[in-house]
């Protein structure tokens, strides 16, 4: 019952929260952002506020295990008020499933069934419509069986009744991960029985390291169209890479700084192809000593708005916190 009460909330709030007319120009930009128990998506939102976010991702719990607190409906509907006053559309913010999710080696099949379909039932139950999932690393057994293990899980958690879509994130290649080419990706698709409900996220330090060219990224566009369907990008992670296209590495960059560069990222960011999807920041945080280090988000989404690199980025985000901590 109280399921059904907090739904015809939800469907009332996000009503609301579809601004038809007036945010259509504006870039969709966010970050990752942080989701504690006493707080819960209401901390998440403030924390995307206070970058001058409009979007936002993060994972129910810690990334690297599957512990998950319990959630609070009352919280979620003071977070959606709060997003409705600030415009924040519901529907383009983002959940990471946990990296220890491994649907392409079948060792841990129960397991990873298990924990989507919990995980599944939370993103809902809050209202969100999007949770990306890594395909995984085959650990040896070859890429082949590796994406017939992703499809056979993605069958038994995806179901006839699931509101929410799977994205699969394009991965750099890195040891044996799956889904390290746009026809790896397809191919997983093309295995699901409810393929509606499985989109693609695109990871923009993921596609440099697996070898895809962003000098050229009208070309990766028009590939990704021709092999899965540009109907099917459903989320960008914008991040610069540290290693060069090919590297296999999947080592994140600050935006401008890295081996992709700002320009390359901007055309990107601002594709007209492109302009409705949610676009997430994971970039690495700024290291002041082995303690301290400070989120770079507010400032790349500034710099991201003003369409023009700040070189100072480090000094900035060190003053800009230094100054608030004290
Ligand atoms: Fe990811
Ligand atoms: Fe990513
Ligand atoms: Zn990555």
């Amino acid at each position: 019952m109280n399921n059904i009460y907090l739904y015809r909330n939800l469907d009332r709030f996000s009503f609301f929260l579809y601004n038809k007319d007036g945010d259509k120009m504006e870039i969709i930009i966010g970050s990752h952002v942080s989701f504690k128990s006493d707080d819960q998506l209401l901390g998440s939102l403030k924390e995307a506020l206070s970058y001058g976010a409009n979007t936002f991702m993060f994972y129910t719990g810690a990334p690297q295990n599957t512990k998950r607190c319990e959630l609070n409906d009352n919280m979620t509907l003071e977070a959606l008020k709060l997003m409705k006053e600030n415009s924040i559309d519901l529907r383009n913010i983002i959940v990471h499933a946990p990296y220890i999710v491994n649907p392409a080696n079948n060792a841990n099949r129960e397991f990873s069934i298990n924990f989507l379909r919990q995980e599944i039932d939370r993103v809902e139950r809050l209202g969100i419509t999007k949770i990306v999932l890594h395909p995984g690393s085959h650990v040896g057994i070859g890429s082949e069986q590796g994406i017939k293990n992703i499809i056979d899980v993605l069958n038994a958690t995806i179901l006839s009744d699931t509101k929410v879509d799977i994205c699969l994130e394009t991965m750099a290649g890195k040891g044996s991960e799956c889904g390290r080419t746009f026809e790896e990706i397809k191919k997983i698709i093309d295995g699901v029985v409810y393929k509606d409900k499985v989109k693609v996220c695109l990871d923009t330090c993921h596609i440099n390291d697996a070898g895809y060219d962003l000098n050229e990224f009208d070309r990766i566009i028009d590939d990704f169209d021709n092999i899965i369907g540009i109907d099917k990008l459903a989320c960008l992670h914008i991040n610069d890479s540290k290693n060069i296209m090919g590297s296999h590495k999947d080592r994140h960059e600050n935006i401008g700084f890295g081996q992709i560069g700002f320009n390359n990222l901007m055309k990107v960011l601002y594709h007209p192809k492109l302009k409705d999807i949610p676009k997430i920041l994971e970039t690495p945080y700024i290291a002041v000593d082995d303690k301290t280090k400070y989120p770079p988000y507010k400032f790349e989404i500034e710099m991201i708005r003003n369409k023009k690199i700040n070189d100072n980025l480090l000094e900035d985000v060190k003053k800009y916190y230094e100054k608030k901590d004290s």
